[in-house]
């Protein structure tokens, strides 16, 4: 009984989660489009409540195998497919962007191709449902979208993964290394070394071997941009693999960032808090966390991947040419850089 009255409220809590969702994508839509008509740009959004833009805790109880899709969660992210109007703050530009299938990498991958860029998106075969959508959306705006399936903890398949990009590009000139893998362990004495392995050589060791390899097809001016996170600065106990790589990354932002200046490369990072995506449902989180995601920040709610998108444009397009070895934050009112 108390499990039906419990599945019960669940079912009409996707139901509000999911039409809360529709409604306000549909009512920026709307006013997007009544706006660029009036004034003839497309940047203009109607002033909103950034607390209710969007679904907030409690979530559906759900689990996902490991790497998890974003067609299969409750509710759907938003990464922007509706909503994200571009101003050509990209035109022309190549982009590689890793774990580009779903969630925070995906939202990039939209975001770059409404301002113009074609963007070459790498990913997991388990993947490739997921995939297939964000090829569809690039090619949509008019853009060259390049897919490359494949596993990053390979050396051989990073450096492939480049080649590729850049063949199937004509070139390359903003890389967003953004792949990650998270996965939730009590105690260290419950972390294997498989599993400690696993974590360094996807966060790590791929964002090493993709950025050695891409920096000699990058001109002047070209962006390289990294997923870091609150971890960095604020570790959760359960997440120390997961925690040091994301430290490592920001530090190793500031650290190329100084030597890259000498080829014209400006390098930054983002550090998103709690986002609404596959990472979360999928081995991560239990489900109770599952349930509270977000509930944690000011904003008590998890952000969209759509909601971070705006970071990673800012920090490719040229109008940040100052911008080099920053982190910056996205996360609700919480935490660091
Ligand atoms: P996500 O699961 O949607 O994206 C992660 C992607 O990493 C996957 O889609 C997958 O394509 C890719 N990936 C993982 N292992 C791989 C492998 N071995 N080979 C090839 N690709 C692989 O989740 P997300 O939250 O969008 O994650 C993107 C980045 O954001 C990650 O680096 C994550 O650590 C970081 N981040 C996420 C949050 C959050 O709350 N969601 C918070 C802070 C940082
Ligand atoms: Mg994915």
């Amino acid at each position: 009984m108390a499990d039906d009255t419990a599945s019960t409220s669940r079912r009409r809590l996707m139901q509000d989660a999911t039409a809360g969702l529709v409604t306000a994508v549909a009512a920026r839509a709307v006013a997007q489009t009544d706006t660029a008509n009036s004034t003839g740009t497309a940047d203009a959004s109607p002033l909103a409540d950034p607390r209710s833009l969007y679904p907030r805790p409690p979530f559906p109880a759900q689990q996902q195998p490991w790497p998890g899709l974003a067609g299969r969660m409750t509710p759907r992210p938003d990464h922007g497919e509706t909503s994200y109007r571009g101003t050509g703050r990209l035109n022309g530009r190549k982009a590689l962007i890793t774990g580009g299938d779903s969630g925070i990498g995906r939202a990039a991958a939209i975001a770059y191709a409404r301002e113009g860029a074609d963007v070459a998106i790498s990913y997991l075969p388990a993947e490739e449902p997921d995939a297939r959508e964000v090829i569809h959306i690039i090619r949509s705006a008019g853009r060259k979208a390049v897919a490359l399936p494949g596993d990053i903890r390979d050396e051989a398949f990073c450096k492939a993964l480049v080649e590729q990009a850049v063949s199937g590009l004509g070139g390359l000139d903003i890389l967003v290394s953004n792949a990650g893998r998270q996965q939730s362990h009590n105690s260290i004495l419950d972390i294997t070394t498989e599993q400690f392995d696993w974590t360094a050589r996807t966060n790590l060791y791929a964002m090493f071997w993709i950025t050695r390899a891409a920096i000699p097809h990058m001109p002047p001016g070209s962006a390289i941009i990294y997923t870091s996170s609150v971890n960095a600065y604020e570790p959760s106990a359960n997440r120390l693999d997961y925690a040091m790589t994301k430290a490592a990354i920001a530090n190793f932002t500031k650290g190329l960032a100084t030597q890259m200046i000498s080829r014209g490369i400006r390098v930054n990072a983002v550090a998103p808090g709690p986002f609404w995506t596959g990472l979360q449902v999928s081995g991560v989180q239990t489900t109770e966390n599952v349930e509270r995601f977000g509930e944690q920040v000011p904003m008590g709610r998890p952000g969209q991947p759509a909601e971070i998108a705006p970071v990673y444009v800012q920090l490719a397009t040229p109008q940040a040419s100052y911008v080099t070895g920053q982190v910056y934050g996205a996360a609700g009112g919480a935490g660091q850089p």
